[in-house]
């Protein structure tokens, strides 16, 4: 079982912010922002590869309340996930990163020529 799904299962703690019956809301461990929060369907999926359109919206409605939630709403926040190997992801059940809590920067994201495939 992947270590999402264990949280879901409440085998491993976490900060649960937000639960309804078919996500879950909960604080990085290792936050990158002054609010950062990973939103989860409990069904696992691996990526956003290969998610239902239908799981995605609710999970629109869902990450919307997590940053009313988190009183970020009005401030702006960005939503982020990551997908397989280019995308740096390193755990395979679908997550939404949710920063804010601060003005986030948007800079360097790859070593790579950015205008190399234009
Ligand atoms: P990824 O790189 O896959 O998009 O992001 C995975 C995120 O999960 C990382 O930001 C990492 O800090 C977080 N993470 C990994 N293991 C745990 C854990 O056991 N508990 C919590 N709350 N976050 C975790
Ligand atoms: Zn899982």
């Amino acid at each position: 079982m992947c270590i999402f799904c264990k949280i879901i299962n409440r085998e491993i703690p976490s900060n649960i912010i937000l639960e309804n019956e078919d996500f879950l809301a909960f604080h990085d461990i290792n936050p990158k922002a002054p609010v950062h929060v990973l939103a989860i369907p409990k069904v696992h999926v691996d990526s956003f590869n290969e998610v239902a359109p239908e799981i995605m919206k609710n999970m629109t409605k869902f990450i919307q309340d997590v940053a009313k939630e988190m009183n970020i709403d009005k401030s702006g926040y960005r939503v982020i996930t990551n997908v397989g190997e280019n995308g740096a992801q390193e755990v395979k059940h679908l997550h939404f990163h949710i920063f804010g809590g601060a003005k986030l920067s948007w800079s360097h994201l790859s070593d790579a020529n950015p205008k190399s495939m234009i």
